[in-house]
């Protein structure tokens, strides 16, 4: 594997799989957010400022049965020579001679993007034929696409196979996310407090386990606090509650007290009647909630101990907010966790927030420019942090 920034890319022609799963207006087919295609410019513009050019592979959406229009990738054409600057050429399909004879024509500094990979059943099964007609298109292969990073898929792991080690690497993009997490997996800096929030146990339970080899604190809240509630005891009324997994929360605190980590789960919480902006509201103790009502938010109290752990920490992950941000009612704990996050950065603690929903919170509460860094990666990051190998970058390395 050659590193990314020393590839001469002149007169090469470069295979980049990006992920330009982007949300598109059901209507217009206007991008609504284009977040995911300025990630890979700083990769495509390295390619395109040496004389090489460049053909994208990505997915959008999850098309069922071939091509449909609603998924097609040349509802992007247009946006991405705007913010390329670069003449863009669209293939309508990702295989085949007319695509191969659109590849082979373009000139250094542009630009090919081939249709939704996704259109072939193929892609998801990770097909190695498939993966070698996608590899026929270019003669390197870069992947910088994170965000399917965990998918064994045929354009972002089998392709790999067809290339060399010295023409097989990752982006701009995927070497900042792998170089974030791992300043907080493997060069961490003590404290180390991971905060973990979002609706289930169940989605996070992995996570935990495995944060608990390296954590120092771990952070608890949002709706999956309650089921570690009910499971020390206390009465958590109508919160959200995953009973069936109360045994594992158990083991999770018995383990943790084992060895040292710090659990903290949220003392109070904002309650509510109903799930609802308008919801008559209260404060109490989250182990003391009466029937009919709910915790849908970490309370004053929980917001000053989870704040002041924070502010000690000198490495600090974030997935998942602390309540219901997304009703002005309880987002008072997730915007105090994102401020005492972004202060702590401040001071100098690395901080790495990911997950859609982390992502999102920060950026309605403004804090993204002082965090380290604001992932890509919503399942992608997560699997990593349950200490899974993701497929699209140990392929890269074989
Ligand atoms: P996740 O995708 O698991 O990270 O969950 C994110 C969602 O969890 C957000 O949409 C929040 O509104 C929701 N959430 C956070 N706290 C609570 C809570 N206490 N009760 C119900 N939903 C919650």
């Amino acid at each position: 594997m050659t590193p990314f920034s020393t590839y001469d890319f002149k007169d090469r022609k470069a295979i980049v799989r990006v992920d330009f799963n982007v949300p598109l207006s059901k209507e217009t087919f206007k991008i609504t957010d284009d977040k995911r295609m300025q990630a890979a410019l700083p990769t495509i513009n390295k390619i395109i400022s040496d004389g090489g050019s460049v053909i994208l592979l990505s997915h959008l959406g999850r098309p069922k049965n071939g091509p449909e229009n609603a998924f097609s990738l040349k509802h992007l054409c247009e946006h991405l020579s705007i913010i390329s600057g670069a003449k863009v050429f669209f293939s309508p399909d990702c295989i085949g001679s007319q695509t191969e004879q659109a590849a082979k024509n373009l000139k250094g500094g542009e630009i090919l993007l081939v249709e939704n990979v996704r259109f072939y059943k193929e892609e998801t099964k990770g097909d190695i034929s498939f993966a070698q007609k996608l590899a026929k298109l270019g003669d390197c292969f870069v992947n910088d696409a994170f965000g399917t990073a965990h998918r064994a898929h045929s354009s972002t792991t089998q392709i790999a196979a067809s290339f060399d080690n010295k023409d097989k690497m990752c982006g701009l993009l995927m070497d900042a996310e792998i170089e974030s997490a791992k300043k907080v997996m493997e060069q961490t800096k003590r404290p180390f407090t991971a905060i973990v929030g979002g609706a289930k146990v169940s989605d996070k339970v992995l996570i935990v386990e495995n944060l608990m080899k390296k954590a120092d604190h771990i952070i608890i809240g949002g709706g999956m606090a309650y089921t570690f509630k009910k499971a020390l005891g206390g009465n958590i009324g109508n919160s959200l509650c995953e009973d069936e997994r109360i045994e594992t929360c158990k083991t999770i605190l018995e383990n943790a007290a084992k060895k040292g980590v710090q659990i903290h789960l949220p003392i109070d919480s904002v309650i509510a009647d109903t799930f609802s902006a308008t919801a008559q509201t209260s404060i109490v103790n989250s182990a003391d909630i009466n029937e009919g009502w709910m915790g849908l938010d970490i309370g004053p109290k929980a917001s000053k101990e989870f704040t002041a752990v924070i502010k000690a920490s000198k490495t600090i992950l974030w997935n998942g907010p602390m309540g219901v941000f997304e009703m002005g009612p309880f987002e008072s704990g997730t915007k105090a966790i994102a401020d005492a996050v972004a202060n702590a950065t401040q001071s100098g603690a690395y901080s790495l927030i990911g997950g859609g929903d982390s992502a999102a919170a920060a950026k309605k509460f403004g804090v993204v420019d002082r965090i380290s860094h604001v992932s890509t990666g919503g399942g992608a990051l997560l699997e990593y942090f349950e200490g899974k190998v993701l497929p699209g970058i140990a392929a890269i390395y074989q």
